[in-house]
């Protein structure tokens, strides 16, 4: 059996991980799977999750654990996730680090890598006010951009010394063109997993 790659990408909103996260899965032949694409697809079907997140999420709050550690559970036990996944925006609690360790365990998985995005606030916020006119995302307003600024900086920010420590984080500078960024992610995480 081949090794299965469990990947995550983290960093502060607007940094870029949906894009990048796109092009490490393709590269390591495994799902990207972002928690807010998931609860989004949710929201715009109106499903009960749906309606149980759209309200916490226009407001830039986090959707409780259990929530998101119980839909995750479900994503990465489908058959596609066997050989492996790319998350991205999950796990972004300590809670939710504990949950996924415990959801690998049994078949002997753990993280292998931690590809964090790094990126200047200022320039962050600039970029999802841009996006905001594109794509019209509800909590893109610059109040809740702030917010999620600050949600990331206290609740997430602190996951990346824990990864550190555990010797699978892998910082990039999230600063330059999309091509220049995935070509510093795909040479940092070669190195660092050795394939
Ligand atoms: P961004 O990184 O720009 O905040 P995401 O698409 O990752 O965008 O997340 C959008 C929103 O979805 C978050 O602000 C939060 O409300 C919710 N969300 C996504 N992932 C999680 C998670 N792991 N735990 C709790 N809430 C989450």
């Amino acid at each position: 059996m081949t090794q299965a790659t469990h990947l995550l990408i983290v960093g502060p909103p607007g940094a870029g991980k949906g894009t990048q996260a796109g092009k490490i899965a393709e590269r390591y032949g495994v799902p990207a799977i972002s928690t807010g694409d998931i609860f989004r697809e949710n929201i715009k079907n109106q499903t009960p999750l749906g309606k149980q997140v759209a309200a916490i999420i226009e407001r830039g709050e986090l959707v409780p654990d259990e929530i998101t550690n119980a839909i995750v559970a479900d994503r990465i036990a489908l058959d596609d996730a066997q050989q492996g996944f790319l998350l991205d925006g999950y796990p972004r609690t300590v809670d939710q680090v504990h949950a996924l360790d415990k959801t690998l365990e049994p078949a002997g998985g753990q993280l292998d890598a931690v590809v964090l995005l790094e990126a200047d606030t200022e320039e962050v916020v600039q970029r999802l006010l841009k996006r905001a006119v594109e794509q019209g995302r509800a909590d893109d307003t610059e109040e809740v951009i702030r917010h999620r600024q600050n949600v990331y900086a206290a609740e997430t920010a602190p996951l990346i010394e824990l990864f550190k420590e555990r010797g699978i984080l892998v910082a990039v500078d999230g600063l330059g063109t999309i091509d220049e960024v995935a070509e510093r992610i795909a040479a940092a995480l070669k190195e660092k997993l050795g394939r």
